[in-house]
Order: C-alpha cells, then sequence, then structure tokens
C-alpha cells in the first residue's frame, strides 16, 4: 500500500484556526502537492461532495449545523467511499471510539497533531479504506458467487452455530439465513442415515475436529424444517484463521434426489425385463444363490423350472410381434399368480421363463406346482378379442440333488427341457444326470457330422414293401447308415435329429436322394425285376426353395424314371404350411414323382382332411402294427385307417410288421402291403439286390401266400 497518493482532502471545519493549522503542515516537506479543500458547514459539505471526488474527508465533530455522531453518520452517507478521519477534543475521545464504529477510519486529538502524525493518518486512513472496500467486494462477490451456485452452502463458527445459509441452503433446509443465523447447527441441519434412520452427528463438529474434510459416506437424508425429507451428499471442510486454527466450518450439501431416483430405476432396469416387468437373468441369479444359502442352512431343496413355450414363434409369426408381446405379458400375469411370496418368476428372454421355487421341503411338492404351471399357461388367453392357447414344456432342476450353484441347476434345468419338448407338448420333465451326457454326446455328433458330409462316411440300407397278396417286392426304402469312424454304425436316429437342428439335413438329404436313384437306376440297368425306390424327406429339406428343382435334377442326372421314385413325407410335415406343401406335391405328381405319408396315425392331421393332398400311398405308423394283438384300440385304429384310405383310392402299407400275427390281421383287413423286420431288415445294397433277383425267402413267401393256413 505504500503507493497510496492523496491529491486533495477536504476538511469540514468551522474553526479556521483548525484549518489554518493544517495549510502550515502542508507547506512542510514530504506534503507538498497536497490540496486541500475547505469548507465550514455539513451542509456545505454535502453540496461539495455531491459534485466532487476528494480522496479524504477530516470532519469536526462541533460543526455549527451538525454535531457527534450525527456528523459521522451524515458525513458517510453523503460520500461512503471516502475515508473519514475526524477532529475531536481531548475530551470527547471516547466519541471518537464510537465515530469509528459508525464507519470513520481514524480520529485526530486538536492541539495533538504535527505534520507526520497528520500524513501517516491521513494516508492510513485511506489505505484502510481501500482495504474495506476490496474486502466488502470480496464478500459482496463470494455472496453472489454462494446465491448462484446449485449446491447448498451452510458456515458454522468453531461452536457449531449457523453463521450463514446461502440460497439453495434457504430452499433446501426451509430455514432462512436470517432464521438461521445463530441457532445451533444440529438445529438447522438435521441429517439423518436413509436406513438405521440415526442421527448423524454434527458432521461439521467432526470436521473441525479432526480438521479435515469429510464426504458423506452413506445415504443421508436431511430432515427439512417442516418435517419433510430429502436425500443428500454432503461434504463438510473446516475453515481456518491464519495460524491454522479451525474456526469455523463449510458444509456444502445437494439434493440428490433425482440422481438417487435415477440410480434405483438404473438398478431396476439392470434387473428387470422390460416387456414383463419381471426379474431378469440377472436379479434371477442373485435370488438362486440366496435361496441356495437358505436351503443350506435350513435344510430345505431349491427347485429351478425352466420353461419354454411351444410354437411360440408360430405365434409370433402369424399373428405379429405386437400379440407375441402381449402373450408373453399374459403368461408372465399367470405364472406370478400362481407362486408362493418367497418364490420368483423371471423372463430370461425370448419365450423362456424360469421359475425359481425357494424353501421346497419334497420334491413331490415341486410336481403339483409344475402341474398347476402348465395348467394355468394352457388356460386360453384372451388377447385383442382373440382367445389364443398356447403350452409349455418345463424342465425341473433341484438344489442339492442336481446342482450345488444357480449356474449349474439353470443349466441342468434347460437340459430337462429340451427333453421335455422332445416328448412333445405340455410336458416336463426332473433333469437326470444322463441327460447331461447325452448334450455332450450330442455336441460331439454335430461335430463329426460336419465332416462325415465331406467325407461321405454315409450308406444306404434297403428295406422292402410287400404286396400281400402276391409276396412281390413293391418297394425299396432306403434308410441311411453312419459308418461313424469310432463308434461303428450309428442308426438314422442318433444323427437325423441333431442334423435337422443344425440345418446339415439338407446336403445329407440330397445325398441320399442322389444315391438311391443312382442304386434304383444301377439295378435297372443290371436287368433286375426294380421296384419303386421310397427315400424318406425331411421338413427343412421338403421346405428348401430349391427342393423341387433338386429332385429333378437327380432324376435327369441319373436317368431314372420319376415314376420309379416315391418321396416319404411326416404327416407333421404335410401339415405345416399346407398350401406351399400342396402346390409342390402337384407339381411333383406332375412329373411321376409318388408321394407316401410316413408315420401316419401319430400325427394331429383328421383323417379327412387327408383328401384335400395330392397323395398316393398311406404308411401305418408302426407303432399301432405292433400292438394289433396286444391292443384293441390300436387294431381298431388300424382298421379305420385302413378303410378310409381304401376309400380315398390311397395303396396302404403297414409299417413295422414283426410278427405272423400281425400279418394275419393286416391280410384279413386287406391291407395291401406291408414292411417289416418278418418279411426282411434294411439291408445293404448287394443282399438287397439278391433280394431282388430270388424274392423273399421261402418259408416266409409260403405264410404270406396261405393265410390262415
Ligand atoms: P421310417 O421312415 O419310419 O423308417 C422305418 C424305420 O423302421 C427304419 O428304422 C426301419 O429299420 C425300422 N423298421 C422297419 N421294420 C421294422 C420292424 O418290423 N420293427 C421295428 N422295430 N423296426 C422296423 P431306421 O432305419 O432306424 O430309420 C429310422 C427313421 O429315420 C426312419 O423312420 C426315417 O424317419 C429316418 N430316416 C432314415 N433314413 C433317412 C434319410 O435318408 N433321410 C431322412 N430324412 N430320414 C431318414
Ligand atoms: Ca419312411
Ligand atoms: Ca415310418
Amino acid at each position: 500500500m505504500g503507493t497510496t497518493v492523496i491529491q486533495a482532502f477536504l476538511v469540514v471545519d468551522a474553526s479556521l484556526a483548525d484549518v489554518h493549522l493544517f495549510q502550515q503542515m502542508l507547506a512542510e516537506p514530504g506534503a507538498q502537492g497536497i490540496t486541500l479543500l475547505h469548507v465550514t458547514s455539513m451542509r456545505e459539505a454535502e453540496a461539495y461532495l455531491a459534485g466532487h471526488a476528494v480522496d479524504l474527508i477530516v470532519l469536526d465533530l462541533g460543526l455549527p449545523d451538525v454535531q457527534g455522531l450525527g456528523a459521522v453518520r451524515r458525513a458517510y452517507a453523503a460520500a461512503p467511499h471516502i475515508p473519514l478521519v475526524v477532529l475531536t477534543g481531548v475530551e470527547d475521545e471516547s466519541l471518537a471510539i464510537h465515530a469509528l464504529q459508525e464507519g470513520a477510519q481514524d480520529y485526530l486529538i486538536k492541539g495533538h497533531i504535527e505534520t507526520r502524525g497528520l500524513l501517516r493518518a491521513l494516508r492510513y486512513a485511506v489505505e484502510r479504506k481501500i482495504l474495506e472496500e476490496a474486502l466488502f467486494v470480496e464478500q459482496e462477490r463470494a455472496q453472489v458467487t454462494l446465491n448462484s451456485i446449485g449446491d447448498a452452502v451452510a458456515c458454522t463458527d468453531s461452536a457449531g452455530t449457523i453463521s450463514f445459509l446461502n440460497r439453495a441452503a434457504e430452499t433446501l433446509t426451509g430455514w432462512s439465513s436470517h432464521d438461521a443465523t445463530g441457532l445451533d447447527m444440529a438445529q438447522v441441519l438435521r441429517i439423518v442415515d436413509a436406513t438405521s434412520r440415526t442421527t448423524i452427528p454434527n458432521p461439521m463438529e467432526r470436521a473441525v475436529v479432526q480438521n479435515e474434510t469429510l464426504h458423506s459416506q452413506a445415504q443421508w437424508i436431511l430432515l427439512r424444517r417442516d418435517g419433510s425429507e430429502i436425500p443428500i451428499e454432503d461434504s463438510v471442510a473446516p475453515i481456518h484463521d491464519r495460524r491454522g486454527r479451525a474456526t469455523g466450518a463449510v458444509i456444502v450439501f445437494r439434493d440428490v434426489s433425482v440422481a438417487r431416483t435415477l440410480a434405483l430405476q438404473l438398478t431396476y432396469s439392470a434387473e428387470h425385463d422390460f416387456l414383463t416387468g419381471l426379474p431378469n437373468r440377472v436379479l434371477l441369479n442373485d435370488r438362486v444363490r440366496t435361496a441356495i444359502a437358505f436351503a443350506q442352512r435350513h435344510q430345505k431343496k431349491v427347485a429351478v423350472l425352466f420353461l419354454d413355450l411351444d410354437g411360440f414363434k408360430h405365434i409370433n409369426d402369424s399373428l405379429g410381434h405386437a400379440m407375441g408381446d402381449k402373450l408373453l405379458q399374459s403368461v408372465a400375469q399367470r405364472l406370478v399368480q400362481c407362486i408362493r411370496g418367497a418364490d420368483t418368476v423371471s423372463r430370461q428372454g425370448g419365450d423362456e421363463f424360469i421359475v425359481l421355487l425357494a424353501e421346497v421341503e419334497h420334491v413331490d411338492d415341486t410336481a403339483i406346482m409344475v402341474q398347476r404351471l402348465l395348467q394355468a399357461i394352457a388356460t386360453a388367453h384372451s388377447i385383442d378379442n382373440h382367445n389364443l392357447l398356447v403350452t409349455t414344456s418345463i424342465g425341473v432342476s433341484v438344489y442339492p440333488d442336481d446342482g450345488l450353484d444357480a449356474e449349474t441347476l439353470i443349466k441342468n434345468a434347460a437340459t430337462a427341457m429340451y427333453q421335455a419338448k422332445a416328448h412333445g407338448r405340455q410336458c416336463y420333465q426332473f433333469f437326470k444326470p444322463a441327460m447331461n451326457i447325452r448334450a455332450v454326446e450330442r455336441q460331439a455328433i454335430e461335430e463329426r457330422l460336419q465332416r462325415a458330409v465331406a467325407q461321405q462316411e454315409f450308406t444306404l440300407h434297403y428295406q422292402p414293401t410287400i404286396n400281400l397278396q402276391t409276396g412281390a417286392i413293391t418297394s425299396a426304402e432306403a434308410l441311411i447308415r453312419w459308418t461313424h469312424a469310432t463308434r461303428g454304425t450309428l442308426a438314422p436316429a442318433d444323427f437325423i435329429p441333431i442334423a435337422e437342428d443344425c440345418g446339415l439335413i439338407v446336403p445329407i438329404g440330397k445325398w441320399v436322394l442322389r444315391e438311391a436313384c443312382r442304386q434304383a437306376q444301377a439295378w435297372v440297368q443290371a436287368g433286375l425285376p426294380t421296384p419303386t425306390i421310397a427315400v424318406n424327406i425331411s421338413a427343412l429339406e421338403f421346405r428348401d426353395d430349391a427342393f423341387l428343382a433338386g429332385v429333378l435334377d437327380i432324376l435327369t442326372e441319373t436317368g431314372l424314371d420319376p415314376h420309379m421314385l416315391e418321396l416319404e413325407l411326416t404327416e407333421r410335415v404335410l401339415m405345416q404350411d399346407v398350401e406351399a406343401t400342396i402346390a409342390t406335391l402337384k407339381r411333383l405328381r406332375a412329373h411321376g414323382v409318388q408321394v407316401a405319408v410316413d408315420d401316419f396315425g401319430t400325427g394331429y392331421s383328421s383323417l379327412s382332411y387327408l383328401s384335400t393332398f395330392p397323395i398316393d400311398i398311406l404308411k401305418i405308423d408302426q407303432s399301432f402294427v405292433q400292438q394289433i394283438s396286444s391292443a384293441p384300440q390300436a387294431a381298431t385304429i388300424v382298421t379305420a385307417i385302413i378303410s378310409m384310405g381304401r376309400s380315398l383310392k390311397l395303396r396302404l402299407v403297414a409299417e413295422g410288421v414283426e410278427t405272423p400275427a400281425a400279418l394275419a390281421f393286416l391280410q384279413a383287413h386287406h391291407c395291401d402291403e406291408a414292411q417289416g423286420y418278418y418279411f426282411s431288415r434294411p439291408v445293404p445294397p448287394q443282399q438287397f439286390a439278391q433280394l431282388l433277383e430270388h424274392g423273399l425267402v421261402a418259408t416266409v413267401l409260403h405264410r404270406l401266400l396261405n393265410p390262415g393256413g
């Protein structure tokens, strides 16, 4: 502050003697260049200050128009930013001290003034004023800043008494800064722990005592003046004086209700399925773990039920995704209605749900629950004026029998579910360890199958069908065999379903068709009495866009007469996409290819429905034929199929004839043809060629041609 320069000062003094003294002093060395202005009353001073700037005012407290502190106040009002030095007599020193409190910077005592003292007093007065101004501006700036920031700020002294609340703090606490000032901090900032509801020990006290900045860790709640609550987050810092002692504290806190709600929402959506609102796999895993821990302590069991809707894809495709979504929501609701409070229903995605049954006493209880769930879902779902029917397959795994952790339990329940699916709709299966072995085996087969296609590890065996009146061989059914490098010969049941699942059935099927046609044509050319050659076609092959062209190509390529080819399709394949099926069948038949319905009776088509399909042959499923003698119901079905097939003018073939009794029954009911071990097992081509050359074994032929004999 050494640069402080006084250029002009105003002396307000009625005594010309005083003024004269000042003038003399200013003439001395070190004081030159300072202009002294002089007025004799407050009125004059006010008038002058209204139009002029001075660096300092020297004010006599005994003016004619105002005296004492009144003079100080008026001078301050007229020029609040100009430093003020008052002049008093010796006997008025206490007055001078009051004057300092009213805003004067210093005082001079008449008769005790000398030049250096005067100049120093004047300079100090100016410096002090500048500092005061700066401090004021600083405080103003701090106040404005504090009021404009979003965070709430409260200040206390070292005793924890509130000295300031900024505007945000006023809003948050419900206290005005004015009301709060002077109150104990614990009264204004009442903070409790969100979960325990215990009062948080005054954070400011702790900051002051520990002398470091503290941040709230737990979830704190501020109790406002009106009793309402706001979740907050805060930090408290001690305020230090120049010697480093804590003289108070500043607490900064903010309303985190939005942030906390958002956080809650985020955790919710991270743990729930958006479509159904059910817990998702993340939360489910958590619940399974909790249930396991509980079961462990209380010697109970936990069941994990893996549900997959049957044919949901079909519903989605035919009725649209919106409808599919509503159906899933409805299913979710049904499931939730079935369970108890401790249980959990979760959606895994798609049409898969998992139901967790916690605290299971007996596994038998689980079976009852599973039945209930199957029933609940199978009841019609009324959605947008539609009554939708859907069934589900359920796989069950039980802790601790089938797994000790959530992951294993869920995986095994899924495996059991696939097994249930394989048994048809609306079924359930409890997990069995053998299932896992099967799953592993399946994986291995799929990998080997890829190579088998390339390395041609397949062969065809042929099985004849016999005309029951003449004993002649009417067709040769090509049945695939896989010569597996390590496992030997595999039957189709071991790999065809896998090939169908992974799509490999298409190239495999094409190979079968080509090989069968080639073989038949070779027999024809060898001069053998070659029958129709029958080839089994899977759904995936038949649905392939290139299927029809592929068949015709192979016929051309091998030179086989199309009339000698018979394609076997199951009832299920026929019933999918009926119109497209009929169109393809018509074109095949237009070329002379014959069409057989395989495994007839196991599907769910009505018998009369068959008349709409362009087909030539009905192959009665072996399960009925084999029970002809033992189950009257099977016999009835076979009789019905025979008579209906006859009225539709279809050729009837009974599959799986193993016994003379079955043969006799079929003959008695005028079934046209039969196939089965009784006549011949499927045999390799060389053996089949001999069969073509020599006919059936004499004893069989005899029995055949002399029914009842
Ligand atoms: P399928 O078309 O019903 O074939 C008849 C199956 O019954 C054959 O089993 C045959 O060996 C067996 N069988 C015949 N007579 C009797 C009998 O008297 N008693 C018993 N117990 N069984 C008899 P295989 O060869 O194991 O074939 C099973 C199934 O695999 C076939 O059933 C067919 O659906 C499928 N398949 C076979 N080869 C192919 C193929 O090349 N392509 C396609 N897509 N499927 C094939
Ligand atoms: Ca067949
Ligand atoms: Ca069959």
